[in-house]
This record gives structure tokens, C-alpha cells and sequence, in this order.
């Protein structure tokens, strides 16, 4: 059945407007909220009889809200409140979304009325609707929800606490949180023009970071504090998934002040086993340590194909037939610690490093030996067998884990320390299965 349908038959059942009952259905809907349960609710809201038994709305304390409950009573303390503008049916809304907290647990709120919530308010909100999101329970304070401040403000534990005001890291942010506030420095900032939903428009992108590690962003309405290279505080920015990373994005409604201190990027950044890493399903910004077990085909001197930069076979380009390849270096090694083994990807100038010499050297060195190989055999014989540190944006998909790396260092670490940290870690006790990745071209 099409929207229409629904709002015609739930017109029909509750005696009201369809037109009203199929905006409000288009709202739930494009919140994701399943339809079976969108018409449940506008039934309740439009006063359907069988709603009468449900009674009135039940006092809860946070944790002991369910999904399955349709209405109820917490008070609770604000610890966020970001707004953010959707769109539908052609109109603009303010929504304010963030966290509550009582001394019982923390839940997800989304406020579709201008409530006038703040950071550390206590409130209880009468009648708010629950509903389900990723299997968790969240707060819906709609205009059926009464809404009053509280004299009194709830103590909360120490560890709710200090969430008031959503103050985080660049690390612990997840795709889907709402009204943060980071602290950072802008490492990379570009300004570019979009087809935005009103048009052409001009953005701000690029990466973030903090002492906890890097996040790419993007800015919707440029700001020039950001622009000009920070540091900033940034509050009430949101977080959502960009190519498979959080991305965090500041939006005409967040507050970026000039901050005066120093930002040491990466300093508290932890090194996460090759397991670990590869759980996480592709991280921005991770380091590993790991020993260079091979050093696979198709590193060394390489030919790519001068339309699609794809590295080619005897010029030889899966999309574009013949061409004049165009020489590079890279290196594809494998790297493991013990736990799990992915393919370190080294650029042009990492592997200008590694092989200690220019590209102008490896085409020399190839025209000797009249083999390009050698190039890739002096690099195996540099790097292979021994242990590195190794920093970069991490994917993860069904052809293996790639690590793009950024830095590339021999280790100064005991491997038998390290060793022993990653088996105490991770419980982890059959170390000799790590998978080598498949093959793979990029
Ligand atoms: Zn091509």
C-alpha cells in the first residue's frame, strides 16, 4: 500500500482529515518509524476507542523505558539539546534532539516543539511518546507531551554528569549522535560547491582532530574561524556516516568560538591491535604495529592508466584497452602482529622512502636489469621481517583490509611486551591463524 492508501484508510477509520493524518504519516515515516506503528500512534493521537484501555501515561524512571511502551511520564536532567533542520513535504523544521538522563540510565530524545530545552535543566516530560530506534528505546516530545521545568534539579551520577553539555572526543563519537561539542584543530579545509537541496551552494569540508585522533567534517554554512585553520570549540555539531566513517558536521545552527590553547593532535591516539582494527569495519584515523611479513605483487614500480589512475597489467587497462601507462611506485605489504594481518598500502613518497631512492632511481635500476621487479625485490629486502608502525585510514570490505597509510616508521617497541599486552587484551589465545588478505587492485 502507498502512503495514500494508509492516510485514506486511517481518514476513514478515525473521522479526520486526510490530508492531516497522511502529513503526520509522511513525518513518522521519513523518521524511519515503521508504518504498522506510525499508524498505531496517529490512531492513539487521534483518539481511536482502542486507545481508551491504555490509560494514562505510566511515571518511568529512564532505564525502565521499553520500545514497547507507547506513552510515558520520566523526569530527567537535559544533557543536550542540538537542533537541526529537516525537510519535508517541501517545508523546513526545526527539530531539537539530544540526551536525558535520570540516576537510573541516559535515553535519546528527538523534540518536535520549540520546548526551549538547555543543558542541565531539569524537566519531566508528561506523555512522551516512545519509540523504537536501533533496537533501543527513544523519547518523542511532540505537542502532546506536557512539558515542565523542574525548581529542583535531579542529581545525577557523577558519570551522567559530566555528559552535560555533550563535551566529547573526536574518538568517541559514533554515527548517529546529536549535539556534540568537540574541541579541535582544522587540518585540511577545503571550500566547495555542492547541488544542495536548494541549489548550488557553498561548503566547507575536510578533517578535524583532536588528542584523541582525526575526523573528516563537513560545514554546511562556511565559517571563517574554521576556514582560517582554528583551533575551535565547536557546539551542537552532529555525526553521521560518510563513506563508511563518522563524519562530523556543523551546521548553521552550531556554535564555533576561536578557542586559545594548544591542540596536540593525536597525542592520546591508542594503538589498536590488527584484530581490533579490523572489528571496527574501517576507522578514519588508527595505528598499528605489526611486522612486514611479505610484500605483495604489483608493488614497486608500477604502470597506471593515464584516464583512470588504476594500476595496469602490460598496458594493458581493464576499462580503457590500450594505453601509455604512467610510471609510479607503491607498495602493497602485508602486515601482522600476531592477532590478524591486512595490506598496508604505502604512496608514491612513502615508497620513495622505503626504497631509498626516486622514481627517476627505480627506472634506472629497472632499465639495468632490464626487469622492473628489481625495484619491488630491493624493497622486499628492506622491509620484509621487520616490525613497523603504521598510521592511516583504514577500509575494510569483502576484498580485505586495506590500510592507507600516512606514516610509515620502524618500530622502537619490545614485540615480545607488545606481544603480550595484544594476548591479555584480547583474550586471544589461537595467534597463528591471522588471514592473509586477498589480492586485490585498486
Ligand atoms: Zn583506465
Amino acid at each position: 500500500m502507498e502512503l495514500d492508501d494508509h492516510a485514506e484508510e486511517l481518514a476513514s477509520d478515525l473521522g479526520v482529515d486526510k490530508e492531516e493524518v497522511k502529513s503526520d504519516l509522511q513525518n513518522l515515516v521519513e523518521y524511519s518509524v515503521p508504518i504498522d506503528e506510525a499508524k498505531g500512534s496517529l490512531r492513539r493521537k487521534y483518539g481511536d476507542g482502542s486507545s481508551a484501555s491504555s490509560g494514562a501515561p505510566q511515571s518511568k524512571a529512564v532505564a525502565d523505558v521499553v520500545p514497547e511502551d507507547s506513552n510515558v511520564t520520566v523526569t530527567a536532567v537535559v544533557l543536550s539539546a542540538g537542533k537541526r533542520s529537516i525537510r519535508y513535504q517541501g517545508d523546513d523544521h526545526v527539530i531539537v534532539e539530544g540526551k536525558l538522563a535520570d540516576e537510573t540510565g541516559v535515553i535519546d530524545y528527538t523534540a518536535w516543539e520549540e520546548f526551549g530545552l538547555e543543558p542541565g535543566d531539569t524537566i519531566t516530560a508528561g506523555n512522551a511518546g516512545v519509540r523504537e530506534w536501533d533496537g533501543e528505546p527513544e523519547l518523542n516530545l511532540g505537542e502532546s507531551t506536557s512539558l515542565s521545568f523542574e525548581e529542583e534539579s535531579l542529581d545525577l551520577p557523577e558519570a551522567y554528569a559530566d555528559l552535560i553539555g555533550g563535551d566529547t572526543q573526536l574518538a568517541d563519537l559514533q554515527t548517529g549522535d546529536r549535539a556534540v561539542t568537540v574541541e579541535v584543530d582544522v587540518l585540511e579545509c577545503e571550500r566547495r560547491t555542492i547541488d544542495g537541496r536548494d541549489g548550488e551552494t557553498e561548503i566547507l569540508s575536510g578533517v578535524f582532530g583532536d588528542e584523541s585522533g582525526r575526523l573528516p567534517f563537513t560545514n554546511w554554512d562556511p565559517v571563517p574561524t574554521i576556514e582560517e585553520g582554528g583551533p575551535v570549540r565547536i557546539e551542537n555539531a552532529y555525526v553521521q556516516e560518510f563513506r563508511g566513517v563518522p563524519e562530523v558536521n556543523v551546521s548553521e545552527f552550531s556554535t564555533v568560538t576561536p578557542i586559545d590553547r594548544e591542540i596536540a593532535v593525536g597525542a592520546d591516539t591508542t594503538t589498536l591491535s590488527v584484530r581490533e582494527a579490523i572489528r571496527t569495519g574501517g576507522i578514519y584515523d588508527v595505528e598499528v604495529v605489526g611486522n612486514v611479513i611479505a610484500v605483495r605483487d604489483g608493488s614497486g614500480l608500477i604502470q597506471r592508466c593515464p584516464e583512470c589512475y588504476r594500476v595496469i597489467q602490460k598496458g594493458q587497462c581493464r576499462t580503457h584497452g590500450d594505453v601509455d601507462g604512467v610510471d609510479d611506485l607503491r607498495v602493497k605489504a602485508i602486515l601482522d602482529d600476531g592477532t590478524a594481518a591486512l595490506t598496508v598500502v604505502l604512496d608514491d613518497d612513502l615508497t620513495e622512502d622505503v626504497y631509498g631512492g626516486t622514481l627517476e632511481d627505480a627506472l634506472e635500476q629497472a632499465r639495468e636489469a632490464m626487469d622492473q621487479e628489481v625495484v619491488a625485490d630491493t624493497i622486499r629486502e628492506r622491509i620484509v621481517g621487520r616490525e613497523y608502525r603504521v598510521r592511516g585510514h583504514l577500509s575494510v570490505d569483502e576484498y580485505g583490509a586495506n590500510l592507507d597509510a600516512e606514516s610509515f616508521a620502524e618500530s622502537d617497541d619490545d614485540p615480545e611486551e607488545r606481544a603480550r599486552a595484544f594476548l591479555e587484551d584480547a583474550g586471544w589465545t589461537d595467534a597463528g591463524d591471522a588471514e592473509v588478505p586477498e589480492e586485490v587492485d585498486a
